[in-house]
């Protein structure tokens, strides 16, 4: 059997600025802004730009894979093949969701927003599944190239279901558990800040706790599939909680996040999406992503190969980035190494006009509105 590895665990180069007196904030500012101005944009984005949020990202500040040892992402193949794993990783995963519920976009999604409004992004690609593109600015077409964790799906029927009432589920079949998670919650041991008693959410919402009685944990079924099995085929005990057949290795009603889990593939709906948002648009931003994973990777080389501008913008090194900034380039070219944040609210501040103060206010006031994960429905 081939063990999936997660790719790229060595940092990558350290990137060469384009244009080069592109090293000061208002200088890069004002080349996002001509690559931006009146062409048509697609963003690809990645989880640099949530960190604001509070969100973990899975590579350090210069590019270094920086997960604890102890921390492996789950693979699809242990998800669906093991009724002992799932209750593992709904049990970390029960423990992380108050995080990423709590989570709100940035002024990085407010700024793309804005952009989308100014008519410069006509869609964003994002390999993040925090849904924050999802609520701040709905209008604007995205494609989650990775899903979201907003929802569950069943492997069986594919239906869909939200996440929040899924952890109340969660909660009522593991009161020691909710127990535990309430009083974590009350004495902060969630709050980042607090470093000494903190408990790290991982990138993907869960939560690693060494020694936990994960083998305890129950899960419910597919409620759709449920309801639908005259034969038994899926079976519940008094509570409610799922009770996969012994030996069987059936996936009937086994609900998943609905994300891409490593060693699965991606939709083949959001890659149709990301390849045609790529194909109509003039230039594709790279936002906060060292493009580790193949499908980010393929559509940034797509998108050169056609001619098309690249930019990046980056903090360390992305992969294989000096095949962009080859002889062979045809398009615009930048490579910024700056926050996100920092960058596009500048630009959106030069090519709206707007008073920076009114813009700010407008934006709190959007974030607000939009909430998080837990309001994108
Ligand atoms: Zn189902």
């Amino acid at each position: 059997m081939v063990v999936p590895r997660i790719p790229y665990t060595l940092p990558f180069p350290p990137p060469t600025i384009y244009p080069s007196h592109a090293v000061t904030l208002p200088a890069a500012i004002a080349a996002v802004t001509d690559f931006l101005h009146s062409r048509n944009t697609v963003l690809l984005t990645g989880a640099g730009i949530s960190i604001e949020s509070g969100l973990a990202d899975y590579r350090g500040e210069k590019g270094t894979y920086r997960l604890n040892n102890k921390y492996r992402p789950i693979f699809f193949g242990e998800f669906a093949g093991s009724h002992e794993s799932r209750k593992r990783y709904w049990a970390r995963s029960f423990l992380g969701w108050p995080t990423m519920e709590n989570a709100r976009p940035n002024r990085t999604h407010m700024a793309v927003s804005n952009l989308g409004e100014l008519g410069v992004v006509s869609h964003v690609v994002t390999q993040n599944v925090d849904s924050f593109h999802h609520v701040c600015h709905p209008k604007l077409p995205t494609t989650e190239l990775h899903g979201t964790l907003r929802t569950v799906t069943c492997l069986t029927c594919h239906s869909e279901h939200p996440r929040i009432p899924f952890q109340k589920t969660l909660a009522r079949l593991n009161p020691k558990w909710a127990d535990f998670l309430q009083t974590a919650i009350e004495v902060g041991a969630f709050n980042k800040n607090n470093r000494e008693e903190s408990i790290k959410t991982n990138p993907d919402g869960d939560v690693d706790l060494p020694g936990a009685p994960y083998t305890k944990f129950r899960y419910p079924p597919c409620p759709k599939c449920l309801e639908e099995t005259h034969n038994g085929t899926v079976l519940i005990d008094n509570d409610g909680a799922h009770i996969p057949k012994p030996d069987d290795g059936s996936m009937k009603g086994i609900l998943k996040p609905n994300v891409t889990f490593f060693g699965e593939s991606i939709s083949e709906i959001a890659k149709k999406e990301a390849s045609k948002a790529v194909e109509e648009a003039d230039n594709l931003l790279v936002l906060g992503t060292s493009l580790a994973t193949y499908s980010a990777w393929r559509i940034a080389k797509a998108a050169h190969e056609k001619g098309m501008g690249v930019g990046i913008i980056n903090l360390g090194g992305v992969r294989g980035e000096d095949l962009f900034f080859s002889s062979d380039a045809r398009g615009e070219r930048i490579r910024i190494e700056f926050a996100s944040g920092d960058v596009l609210g500048g630009v959106v501040k030069e090519l709206s006009g707007i008073d920076h103060k009114a813009l700010d206010t407008a934006n709190e006031d959007t974030v607000k509105r939009a909430g998080g994960i837990g309001l994108g429905g």
